[in-house]
């Protein structure tokens, strides 16, 4: 395995592997790397002959009052779960090649990226949509993976490759989760154990939704409120939005109708820490 931090480099080298038929799978990721990520790149290791993972904290997708400063970052340890993985490239660039001054051209997909985290999180989505971008420039995937633990990201990513004409195949995997159902993600360890036992309610919450959903209830208002009032259990736990939405174009659903899959997306803060799950009905992303 090797660790590309040039650019300029792993273009060349992107443009070589197409150039001798190699099938390139992508994982973009910021690190901190956790079995979610893992998965990922299984997924890519089965689909594809090239592996490359990128590492890059992107600091245009953090608000202003966000986490970008204490985001955690251990590249050593990260590049051991990739060899363990039979990753063959991580791709960790360099921040003044992937912004140098005077950068100025962002991708925007609009209407989808101001909905659910994007009404919270003002700007995050371009700032996601816009790296994306760039590092399917440089790594030039056939495939690249997200995971729908991330899915309003994999529904907007969706789109932007469709709109824009892009190649590579998006392929979107399941959650991954710890045994006691909380959701892995690289935010999970600035959880107290206290605040880390309370944000099992947003699994919980979801795991209800499914219950009443297979008992036959399909309005969106009581599913929702059923999330509410389990959620509203747990005091360190305050809910930033619960939004049960039409997979293709994240349009509020009233009701739930056969063969129409929707998503139904929690958002809420755990003490400081602002968590995300969520689930799919009827089908997938
Ligand atoms: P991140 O490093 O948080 O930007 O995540 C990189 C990729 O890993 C994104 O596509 C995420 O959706 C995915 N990911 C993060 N957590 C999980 C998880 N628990 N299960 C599956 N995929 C995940």
């Amino acid at each position: 395995m090797e660790i590309i931090k040039r650019t300029p480099q792993m273009k060349a080298l992107a443009a070589r592997l197409r150039e001798e038929g190699h099938r390139i799978g992508f994982v973009p990721t910021m690190g901190a790397l956790h079995a979610g990520h893992m998965s990922l790149m299984q997924r890519a290791r089965q689909m594809s002959d090239i592996v490359v993972v990128s590492i890059f904290i992107n600091p245009i997708q953090f608000g202003p009052s966000e986490d970008l400063d204490r985001y955690p970052r251990d590249l050593a340890h990260d590049a051991e779960i990739c060899m363990s993985r039979g990753v063959d490239y991580i791709f960790a660039p360099l921040i003044d090649e992937v912004y140098p001054e005077n950068f100025s051209s962002y991708v925007i997909v609009e209407g989808l990226s101001d909905r659910l985290c994007g009404a919270s999180r003002e700007g995050h989505f371009r700032g996601v949509t816009t790296v994306v971008s760039k590092l399917f420039n440089v790594v030039k995937p056939h495939f690249a993976f997200f995971g729908r633990k991330d899915a309003q990201q994999s529904v907007i990513i969706k789109r932007m490759v469709a709109d824009l004409c892009m190649d590579p195949e998006i392929v979107v995997c399941p959650i991954v989760r710890d045994e006691d159902g909380l959701a892995l993600s690289s935010r999970n360890v600035y959880l107290s154990a206290e605040e880390r036992q309370a944000a099992t309610v947003l699994h919980r919450s979801l795991e209800k939704v499914q219950v009443l959903f297979g008992a036959g209830t399909r309005e969106a208002a009581v599913l929702q409120a059923a999330m509410e009032e389990l959620i509203a259990t747990e005091p360190l736990v305050r809910i930033d939005y619960i939004e049960i939405v039409d997979t293709r174009d994240l349009e509020p659903v009233q009701a739930i109708e056969d063969g129409r899959p929707v998503l139904i997306a929690v958002a809420a803060f755990v003490g400081k820490t602002r968590l995300i799950d969520n689930v799919v009905l009827n089908g997938e992303i």
